[in-house]
């Protein structure tokens, strides 16, 4: 799911229909409030954030999805109209993952949104032959090994997939929903209870190195920065 803001009407649609038109899930929101409720239910992949809205425009915007540690993590594009707009926001370096000057063609949005999802998916995996030693925990992703006190733990995909998250961002906390989003592939709320159960199981497996990933009452679990 990818969320566009834009108050343009005839924008805003075309930028939901392009994305349809190549597969992708989309939605459009014509404010600041639109979008905060938007994400309510649903947690996108990736959100095109327009600058000038009604309301509450796009930087301020930009600027509470990173300080909310639900959506912190969710790779946005901005868009703004070419000129001193457009290098004032860049200059800013408010957070954005790139921006695009409109007006933009449908194609050149489509081309910016996959290779901004394409850096996102490749920094969220682990550089081959890598091992990752926490406490008494080594993960070798390499071979897909996990073992605890030299001892080697027998993780399902999931599970694996759960635990070298939480090494690769040690110390950030993440949401049931986020880690739905992103090792399940769900794109929507509410099935949260699977994630508890997986954590829960990976806690047993890990033995004395299951403390190791801790929850983070009414946000979510994280990886214990450094024990
Ligand atoms: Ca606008």
């Amino acid at each position: 799911m990818i969320y566009c803001v834009e108050d343009e009407q005839n924008i805003c649609e075309l930028e939901v229909y392009t994305l349809q038109s190549v597969g992708m899930e989309a939605k459009g929101c014509g404010s600041g409030r639109e979008l905060f409720a938007e994400l309510e239910k649903r947690v996108p992949k990736l959100i095109v954030l327009d600058i000038m809205l009604p309301d509450e425009d796009g930087v301020s915007i930009l600027r509470r999805l990173r300080a909310d540690k639900r959506y912190a993590a969710i790779p946005v594009i901005m868009a703004t109209a070419k000129g001193s707009e457009f290098d004032k926001v860049k200059g800013l370096d408010s957070g954005a993952d790139d921006y695009i000057a409109k007006p933009f063609g449908m194609l050149e949005m489509v081309a910016r949104i996959k290779a901004v999802l394409r850096r996102c998916a490749a920094q969220s995996q682990l550089p081959a032959e890598d091992i990752i030693r926490v406490a008494n925990l080594e993960v070798n992703s390499s071979e897909h090994k996990v073992s605890v006190d030299g001892q080697e733990v027998v993780l399902t995909l999931k599970e694996y997939e759960l635990l070298k998250k939480f090494l690769l961002h040690p110390g950030i906390v993440f949401s049931r929903d986020k880690l739905l989003n992103d090792i399940w592939g769900y794109e929507f709320s509410g099935e949260t209870r699977t994630v508890d159960v997986h954590i829960r199981t990976l806690r047993q497996k890990l033995g004395s190195a299951g403390d190791l990933v801790e929850t983070i009452r009414g946000v979510g679990y994280r990886m214990a920065a450094e024990k």
